[in-house]
């Protein structure tokens, strides 16, 4: 026969989309210190995007952004798979471009509606002895300290905008932090990113404890030291690299669109992706157990 407990924990977990590997994951789960996330591909989509647009006077930053996506149109670089992407998920409608060209190692150019436009980095201003007005070069600078990078759109000498192009933060990993905060839980988060990137992160969702710029095989070697602290952890990951630490972590939680490796590492496996179904985990848990065992 199947143990009871298994059997409400298989239940419970596919009625909140958890894939359940081992039951004591869910068990546990009440009795959590703190939450060790993976950032890239876990709090962040692991694609780039436009996360902010500052246009010069006058000028619409969402019209820059349609112009811009419509320059990449062609272009098969990563830079030019973000603007287009979020231009769609603005839902902005990109006009067709004419006389597309690649400036190899600078950007691209081409022509819409009439207007010869370029889109690329700094060296592409260099290349062309194109001045950024300062809000632009203010807004550039900002981007920077913030590990992102900055893209401009010119029209003939002229700056028209800068884009800031980053790893975009997904819209669940907000609530899944703060759910967790009002639980009483500590929130940190390990990457093998530049303490620049993940502090801009970890700033903006709230988060309480980084680890930055962690090779892939310290970061079980991060989890042990919150445990010698005493706390009981959870780590929540997707990639290869995530692996070690989700099997030294008191609990492991998967993210279920990651890596094989990742999902057959964890208790716990998140089937929609959620980071909000995490603190989800601590509740069903907290709900489920306490009253048995
Ligand atoms: P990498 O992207 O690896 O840095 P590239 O030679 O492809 O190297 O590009 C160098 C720089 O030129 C990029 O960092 C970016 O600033 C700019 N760039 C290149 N291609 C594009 C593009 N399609 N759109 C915008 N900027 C581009
Ligand atoms: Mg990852």
């Amino acid at each position: 026969a199947v143990p009871l407990v298994v059997a409400i924990s298989t239940t419970l977990g596919a009625r909140n989309g958890l894939l359940v590997r081992d039951r004591r994951g869910l068990e546990e789960a009440r009795k959590l210190d703190a939450v060790v996330f993976d950032k890239t591909g876990t709090l962040t989509l692991g694609e780039h995007r436009v996360i902010d647009t500052v246009a010069v006077a006058n000028v619409d930053a969402d019209d820059t952004l349609r112009l811009a996506a419509a320059v990449e149109r062609d272009s098969e670089h990563p830079i030019a798979r973000a603007l287009l992407a979020s231009a769609k998920e603005r839902e902005l409608t990109v006009p067709g471009a004419q006389d597309f060209q690649a400036i190899a190692g600078h950007g691209v150019q081409a022509t819409v509606d009439g207007r010869e436009l370029k889109v690329g980095g700094p060296a592409l201003l260099r290349k062309f002895d194109v001045q950024p007005d300062e809000a632009l070069r203010e807004a550039a600078d900002r981007f920077g300290e913030s590990g992102q990078a900055a893209i401009y759109l010119v029209e003939g000498e002229q700056a028209l905008a800068v884009f800031a192009v980053a790893d975009a933060i997904r819209e669940e990993s907000y609530e899944a932090v703060k759910r967790l905060h009002d639980n009483g839980i500590e929130v940190a988060m390990l990457t093998g990113d530049s303490e620049a990137v993940a502090n801009a992160v970890a700033k903006e969702l709230g988060i309480d404890t980084v680890f930055a710029q962690v090779l892939p095989e310290q970061k079980a070697e991060k989890i042990k030291e919150l445990q010698a602290q005493g706390k009981r952890v959870a780590m929540v990951g997707d990639g290869v690299n995530d692996a070690p630490a989700l099997v030294t972590a008191d609990i492991g939680i998967a993210i279920g669109a990651g890596t094989d490796v990742a999902v057959e590492a964890g208790d716990v496996v998140l089937v929609r992706s959620d980071p909000r179904d995490v603190p989800r985990i601590v509740a069903l848990s907290r709900a489920s157990y306490r009253k048995m065992v």
